[in-house]
Formats: C-alpha cells, sequence, structure tokens
C-alpha cells in the first residue's frame, strides 16, 4: 500500500533528521510521479503528500489538469531537462521550475510567466556529476543566478541537483557537499537534492526538499 510506504518513509527520514540534529520540519517530501498512472497520483494524495514532481510537459499536463479541475491542490514541480520551445506552457502548468540550467531557457521561462501573469518560482539546475548530462557547472552557477534573477517574473528559490550515479557513497557525500556550498552562494531556501537511492547523504548534506519516486510507488512501469 502507498500509504504505508509514505508513513514509513516519512519514519525514517524523520529518524536521519533527528540523528542530524536537525528539525523534521525542515525537510520537504516532492513525490515524483512521473510515468505512474492518475491512480497512483491520486493515492498519493489520499495519504497527505501534496508536492509533486514531473518531467514531461504533456504527461503533466495531462494528469493534473484533471485533478485540479476537481478541486485538488497538488503543488507541481517541473523537474525534467528545460527546453526553450515548451517553457511557456510550462510558465503557465506548474508551480515551480526546478530545472533552469542555462540563461536561454531562464528568458523562456521568464517570457512564459509574464505572458501567464505570474511570478513562477524557480531553482537552478546544478551538475555536481559526471553520469548527468544537465545541470550549470557550480563554477558558473553565481553568474546564472545572476541572470535568473534579471528576469521579472522569476523567483529563485534556490538549487537542484541529481546526485552521481555510483556505489562510492563518499563520492555522492562529496557531490552533495559541493551543492550544499553552491546554494550558499547562489541563495534560497530550497536546496533539492536527495532521491530515492540516496536521500540519506542528501539530508546529511543538508536537503531541504528530496526527490522521491521509486521508493514510495515501486518501480516506474515502463
Ligand atoms: C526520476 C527523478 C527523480 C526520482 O527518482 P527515484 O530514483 O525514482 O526516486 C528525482 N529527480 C529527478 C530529476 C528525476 O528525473
Amino acid at each position: 500500500m502507498l500509504a504505508e510506504r509514505v508513513a514509513a518513509m516519512r519514519a525514517e527520514i524523520e529518524r536521519e533528521l533527528v540523528a542530524c540534529g536537525r528539525a523534521p520540519e525542515s525537510l520537504a517530501i516532492l513525490a515524483v510521479s512521473k510515468k505512474q498512472p492518475l491512480a497512483a497520483i491520486r493515492e498519493a494524495y489520499a495519504a497527505g503528500l501534496r508536492l509533486f514532481g514531473e518531467n514531461y510537459l504533456q504527461e503533466a499536463a495531462e494528469k493534473f489538469t484533471p485533478l485540479r479541475e476537481e478541486g485538488l491542490a497538488p503543488q507541481l514541480h517541473f523537474i525534467g531537462h528545460l527546453q526553450s520551445n515548451k517553457a511557456a506552457k510550462i510558465a503557465a502548468l506548474v508551480d515551480c521550475v526546478q530545472s533552469v540550467d542555462r540563461e536561454e531557457a531562464a528568458i523562456a521561462l521568464g517570457r512564459g510567466a509574464e505572458r501567464a501573469g505570474r511570478t513562477l518560482p524557480v531553482l537552478l539546475q546544478l551538475n555536481i556529476s559526471p553520469s548527468e548530462r544537465f545541470g550549470c557547472l557550480p563554477d558558473e552557477a553565481p553568474r546564472l543566478a545572476e541572470r535568473i534573477r534579471a528576469q521579472a517574473h522569476l523567483r529563485l528559490d534556490g538549487v537542484m541537483a541529481v546526485g552521481p550515479i555510483t556505489a562510492d557513497r563518499g563520492a555522492i557525500s562529496a557531490a552533495f557537499e559541493q551543492a550544499a556550498k553552491t546554494f550558499a552562494l547562489v541563495g534560497g531556501t530550497t536546496l533539492s537534492i536527495g532521491m530515492s537511492g540516496d536521500w540519506r547523504e542528501a539530508v546529511r548534506a543538508g536537503s531541504t526538499m528530496l526527490r522521491i519516486g521509486s521508493a514510495l510507488f515501486g518501480a516506474r512501469p515502463s
């Protein structure tokens, strides 16, 4: 049962937070629902989850538009690769874009937010891993943060990063420490690091938002 997995996961995360001397309220869980059917999202919502992450615009619109029309209030975060030609539609649909990794995409997103008549919260996506294709390199992050802040209709809230795919737990921790250091330079309130396989290292490095998919929903249907 999804509700049981959610409860078990919350308890485990809380134990880790306490072990780090952190307050349980200092961390949010974003349920990554990509490739999961609408029924699973409804179940997660019923279990109390309110933050959801999706990677693809069309899939996100197909699932979350009906939920909103029913009067449910999920907060939708876009965590997939941000294509400039889809930025306007994404800006109109979601509550936050976590994957702003270059100036061109920030400009397109800012224009889309303006057209939608809103100020859109965003995160700067940082690349801390040789196995990750996207994201801005740490050295370039302060400059990109400046460019994002120059967009009147975007509000930069922090940093998102995907950890390295490796069995070396020390390398994962080191990458997350680097993300935390860059987050301190960029500023904001949200450090979105940690997924199903590396959330403990992320919590220890100071994550304020875990993005959890398979550990909550089970393996993604292919
Ligand atoms: C798919 C995805 C996740 C969730 O991954 P799990 O390993 O299933 O928890 C988190 N963040 C991003 C950017 C993703 O694409």
